[in-house]
Parts: C-alpha cells; sequence; structure tokens
C-alpha cells in the first residue's frame, strides 16, 4: 500500500518538474513514506530523520517531509518532536501535495489529514511507472475491521472502495499506455463493493478485468481468510489473468488468540479455506503473514502456530513479533510478553518456515514457467530477471530487448526464494 502510495508521489513530484536523486547532499527535498504497523519502523524514521541535521545546515532551503501512516499518527506531534522537519501529510492528503510543497517553502505545512479516503485525482495522466508494463492499483481504501493488534484503521480509515466503472476506465487507460501486469491493492480485497451495495463485488470486478485487452496478468493483495468464500474462489478459479499467487494471512494457529485478535475465523475455517483454494486452483502458490508473542500467548498455543505452518506448507511467509501499537486494544491487554519470548519465538518460527521454503523452491527445478521480463540483472550484461505468475523471482541469460515481454524459462536450479533456468520458448 505504501509503495503504491509512493508510486503516486513519485509521478506528482516529477509531473510538477522535480528531479530525482540518489544523493542526499544534492536534494532540495527529502520525503519520507513512513509505515506505523510497527515500531521498529517508527523508531528507524526518527534516527534516519536526525541524520539528516548537518545537510539542513549546509543547505537550509532543502525541505524535509514526513508522508504515510505514521504521519497521519502523529501529526503536528512530528514538528515538535523534530523541528527539522517542514512538511507532514496523510496518504489522504496526497492529491494536495504540490500545494503543501508551495507552503512548506515559506512555513511549516500540515496536511488535512481526512481520515477517510478518496480516490479523487488519482488518474492515470500523472503517473510515473517504474516498470511501465507493470501497475499497482488501489481498489479499496482503508479497514474496518479492528484486529485488536493493528493501528491500520485507526490512520487509515474505514474502507471506502473505488466505484466499478472507474477502476475499469483506470485500468483500461493503463492498458493503453502498455501495462501488461497489475496488482490490486486493498487491506482486505474480499470485501471490496461492499460499501457500494455489490455483493460479492471483487469477483464480479476480476470478471470485468479478465476482459480488458492488453491487461495479461492479474494479482492481488490482501484477502482477509474470514471474507474469501467458496464461491468467490470458484469464480475467480474461471479466469484466465488471475495469477495463481494468493497471500492468506493466518496470523495465529491457535483458536484463542485468534478470537483475541478478532480475526473472524478458526483455524479450522482457515485450514478449509486453504483447501478450496488448493482444489480449485491447481499449482497454486500460497504466502501468509504471521504474528507471534501476542499478549498471553502460551507456548503451546504458538505450537499451534508452528504446527499450521508445517501442516500447509507456505512457499514464503512474512513472520513478525507482536508489537503493541498504543491505542490499539491488544496493546493494553494483559499478559504482555518480554521481548526476549517473542523474539525467541519469531527465530524458531523462521527457522522452521525457511527450511520449508527452501524444499518448495527445489521441488520447483524442472518445471517450466511463464515469465515476465523485469529488468536486467547487475552482475552481467545478458542476465536477465523476471518473475512466474506465482510471483517468484527467475534469473535466465536472456537481453534487455525482452523486458516488458514473456518468456518460458525451464528452471534448473533454485536459492532459497530466487530461481534460475534457461529459456526454452522466447
Ligand atoms: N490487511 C492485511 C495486513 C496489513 S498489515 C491483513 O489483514 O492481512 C501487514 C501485516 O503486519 C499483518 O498481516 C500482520 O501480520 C502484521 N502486523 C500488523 N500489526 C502488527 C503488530 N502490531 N505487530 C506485529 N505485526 C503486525
Ligand atoms: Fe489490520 Fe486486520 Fe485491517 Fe489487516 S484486516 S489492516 S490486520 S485491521
Amino acid at each position: 500500500m505504501n509503495q503504491a502510495d509512493a508510486q503516486r508521489i513519485r509521478g506528482i513530484l516529477l509531473s510538477i518538474g522535480y528531479i530525482e536523486t540518489e544523493k542526499e547532499e544534492e536534494s532540495d527535498l527529502i520525503l519520507f513514506n513512513t509505515c506505523s504497523v510497527r515500531q521498529h519502523a517508527e523508531e528507524r524514521l526518527l534516527g534516519r530523520i536526525r541524520s539528516l541535521s548537518p545537510l539542513k545546515k549546509q543547505n537550509p532551503e532543502l525541505l524535509i517531509g514526513v508522508s504515510g501512516c505514521m504521519a497521519q499518527n502523529h501529526k503536528a506531534e512530528l514538528l515538535k518532536d523534530l523541528p527539522l522537519i517542514d512538511l507532514v501529510f496523510g496518504p489522504n492528503d496526497i492529491n494536495q501535495l504540490q500545494k503543501l510543497l508551495e507552503e512548506a517553502k515559506n512555513k511549516k505545512a500540515l496536511g488535512n489529514f481526512a481520515c477517510k479516503g478518496t480516490f479523487e485525482g488519482e488518474n492515470t495522466d500523472g503517473i510515473v511507472l517504474t516498470r511501465p508494463f507493470s501497475a499497482m492499483v488501489n481498489i479499496i481504501r482503508g479497514c474496518t475491521n479492528f484486529c485488536t493488534y493493528c493501528i491500520v484503521p485507526y490512520v487509515r480509515g474505514p474502507e471506502v472502495s473505488r466505484p466499478i466503472d472507474e477502476l475499469l476506465k483506470y485500468i483500461s487507460d493503463l492498458a493503453s499506455k502498455g501495462v501488461k501486469e497489475i496488482m490490486l491493492l486493498g487491506q482486505n480485497v474480499n470485501v471490496y463493493g461492499k460499501d457500494l451495495g455489490m455483493t460479492e463485488g471483487f469477483a464480479t470486478l476480476l470478471e470485468e478485468i479478465e476482459k480488458i485487452n492488453g491487461i495479461k496478468w492479474v494479482r492481488f493483495l490482501t484477502s482477509h481468510p474470514r471474507d474469501f468464500t467458496e464461491s468467490a474462489i470458484k469464480r475467480i478459479a474461471k479466469l484466465s489473468k488471475v495469477c495463481e499467487q494468493y497471500h492468506l494471512p493466518f496470523q495465529a494457529g491457535n483458536n484463542r488468540i485468534l478470537q483475541a485478535m478478532h480475526r473472524g475465523y478458526t483455524r479450522e475455517r482457515y485450514i478449509e479455506l486453504i483447501k478450496q483454494v488448493r482444489e480449485n486452483i491447481p499449482n497454486v502458490s500460497l504466502s501468509t503473514d504471521i504474528i507471534c508473542g501476542f499478549p498471553s500467548e502460551t507456548e503451546e498455543e504458538f505450537q499451534d502456530t508452528i504446527d499450521l505452518v508445517k501442516q500447509i506448507r507456505y512457499e514464503s511467509a512474512y513472520m513478525y513479533y507482536y508489537s503493541p501499537r498504543p491505542g490499539t486494544k491488544a496493546a493494553s491487554m494483559k499478559g504482555q510478553l518480554s521481548d526476549e519470548v517473542k523474539k525467541g519465538r519469531l527465530a524458531r518460527l523462521i527457522e522452521v518456515q525457511n527450511q520449508i521454503s527452501n524444499e518448495e523452491s527445489q521441488k520447483q527445478i524442472g518445471k517450466t514457467f511463464e515469465v515476465l521480463v523485469e529488468s536486467s540483472a547487475s552482475r552481467s550484461e545478458n542476465a536477465m530477471l523476471g518473475k512466474t505468475r506465482t510471483g517468484r523471482p527467475v534469473d535466465f541469460v536472456g537481453n534487455s530487448s525482452m523486458i516488458g515481454n514473456f518468456v518460458k524459462v525451464k528452471i534448473d536450479s533454485a536459492r532459497n526464494w530466487t530461481l534460475s533456468g534457461k529459456i526454452v520458448e522466447a
């Protein structure tokens, strides 16, 4: 979600005359687009901004800005804590960026921090894609789930879907600009359209996108296990453009913890969902998000998470230890665990999952994948990088004229998550 916001911010800045530089000392503007899902991200930002103090002394014209969820969360407070900052705005203020930058040249500038998301001003005119053949598309902003550990509903506001006709026009415009792959984004894509009165709106949206010429691959992130129905899976399974990559965060393998997290499903229902996905989508690649060390989680309850990971065998997983976010329900729950216990559990979980990921990677050897060629690898001129429909990076020998096109690659080796192979069909 933050990458999509950064893509928009970059497009706006380039369209009003800014030029990108890798060198901080050359910059007129340094903007941090931030996340506040975990404490660690917030701490890193504060350190990074403080380190810019000598630059600001050298170049008093330099503007330092903070955007994103952390900006939304702390608003003007950030200016008090760090006087180096000139500009603070939230995810729903991006369309005001040009005005805010003008303001920041004279005085400290603050966004409106509107709670509710909007799609206003989001068209393809000003869009500048890092890869011209691939785009992220927000289909729903905000979240109304209030999982007890999560800050997102507080900083991104309630669920707001983008009307389907607007979305289809936006995606058709992207296709006419050469985009072949789209990633549909939302905190819970499965409830797309609910606020607009649609039922199973997400499957309907995908069926309509299937008809758009030029778009070849469609991915989506994130699915919520509670809202993914078997009937939607069956409808989506029929669509040839939807990639076989399903990210289904389970968060915890124990029912008491799932309930305390307010996730709205049980371990048993989750396992059934995975069965439905695997039955309907052959060769599906599964990934997940997991939190360990939620308040009051016992060692036995944590073992239920390990057990689920072993049972499902994800190709990859994003794993975290619980980070209390002030203002959320879980932050004031009894039974907060020590960092030592949380980090110890995370280390054990990562070890189990890494082994599974490696074993699943080795299973890809000998298979042939359709690959979208994305870039040249830095190590040699003819080394190319691409991605499978299942979202795996693949390297192979080719040439840069292939970038943005599809090739077939037979896999002959695998290192961790990345596969290597040879082109069998250009
Ligand atoms: N909407 C997505 C998740 C968005 S946040 C979903 O519901 O799946 C991305 C991930 O960060 C979450 O899936 C969760 O695993 C993790 N996360 C969120 N809040 C957290 C916290 N307080 N501590 C640790 N991990 C957290
Ligand atoms: Fe956070 Fe839960 Fe919403 Fe995901 S569904 S963003 S974890 S509140």
